[in-house]
């Protein structure tokens, strides 16, 4: 597939910043333009390398792109599609990065010329860090991809969306939006909201014990800290956005706690063994799937990387 003459990016942080460097190092775009609310975050982009000019209004950045990405948190995207109306040529692809799928789709298509030139998707990679300044040109290697094609989305528009990520160095997988949202409960929301909440209770602590915490945190706190570290826009967002699988995936873990909680006042250490070696298990299945947190190095300039 040939390079893109034109991409619009709109908001340029982390995952869209992340892909515009990628895009760059490959070759395979000539001009992007840049899409966010702050004058200093269109500074920044520019100056990273991220687009060659960035603007205010998500309609003026559209005009003359052959693909928009929306890279913005999942309840901005019905707006921001909504505001770039005017701009958008019907014959554009226009895909998202959002972490819900169902919701966004809802929101964005209404606003859209053509519809069927909307491929809604989801890179599956990330860091807790936000903005410009966090994204890297490797952020996508070696991660997955995920579309979620609606009925009638146009195959051409799905190839050229694949290629993008395929180029960016990820591997593509289809889905529906709502497998999606099902899937990343469990894999993301789930994980991230039990992180908030271990961490929350540590700051409702008392002082002293609070220091303490601080003080012995490599014993598993620290991991929990990283994720609840967390952009808390995107999150409250996400957990708004897919409350249905979110609130199922939270029961069935609300049960498992329970059983556990049992299992230890009951001193029925068989139970905790056969759990503790099954999950043992589970670590090796996701190394394997090469799908481990693993630290990138990080580039310079890029705020907070060891
Ligand atoms: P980010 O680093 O905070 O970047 C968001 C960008 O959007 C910024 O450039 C911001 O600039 C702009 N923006 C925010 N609200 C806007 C609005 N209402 N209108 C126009 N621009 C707006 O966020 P991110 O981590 O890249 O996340 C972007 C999307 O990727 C989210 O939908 C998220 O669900 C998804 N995602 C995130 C991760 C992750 O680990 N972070 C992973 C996969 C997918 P201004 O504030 O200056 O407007």
């Amino acid at each position: 597939m040939t390079r893109i003459e034109r991409l619009a990016l709109i908001g340029v942080g982390l995952i869209n910043g992340s892909l515009a460097l990628a895009l760059r190092r490959k070759g395979a775009v000539a001009e992007i333009v840049g899409c966010a609310r702050n004058e200093a975050t269109r500074a920044r982009a520019v100056e990273r390398g991220i687009c060659e000019r960035a603007v205010a209004d998500p309609a003026e950045a559209v005009e003359g792109a052959e693909l928009v990405v929306l890279g913005v948190p999942p309840a901005a995207c019905g707006p921001v599609a909504e505001a770039m109306r005017p701009g958008l040529a019907a014959a554009a692809v226009v895909t998202d990065v959002g972490s819900v799928k169902s919701q966004i789709v809802h929101e964005v298509v209404p606003h859209l010329p053509e519809p069927r030139r909307f491929v809604p998707g989801h890179p599956v990679a990330g860091t807790e860090h936000s903005g410009p300044d966090a994204a890297f040109d490797t952020l996508f290697e070696r991660r997955r991809c995920i579309l979620t094609p609606i009925e009638d989305t146009d195959p051409e528009a799905v190839a050229r969306v694949r290629w993008l990520w395929e180029t960016a160095g990820a591997a593509v997988d289809l889905m529906t939006p709502e497998h999606h949202d099902r899937v990343l409960a469990i894999t993301s929301h789930l994980p991230h909201l039990i992180a908030y909440t271990i961490v929350g209770t540590v700051a409702d602590l008392e002082d002293q014990a609070r220091t303490e915490v601080f003080k012995y945190a490599a014993g598993g706190f620290t991991d929990f800290t990283r994720i609840a570290a967390s952009d808390p826009v995107m999150w409250r967002d996400v957990f708004l956005n897919n409350r249905e699988a979110v609130l199922e995936m939270l029961g069935r873990f609300t049960e498992d706690l329970v059983a556990l909680q049992r299992a230890i006042r009951w001193g029925e250490g068989d139970k905790l063994l056969d759990l503790f070696t099954r999950t043992r298990a589970i670590r090796r299945g996701v190394i394997q799937a090469g799908q481990a947190y693993v630290r990138q190095p990080s580039p310079p300039g890029v705020n907070g990387r060891p």
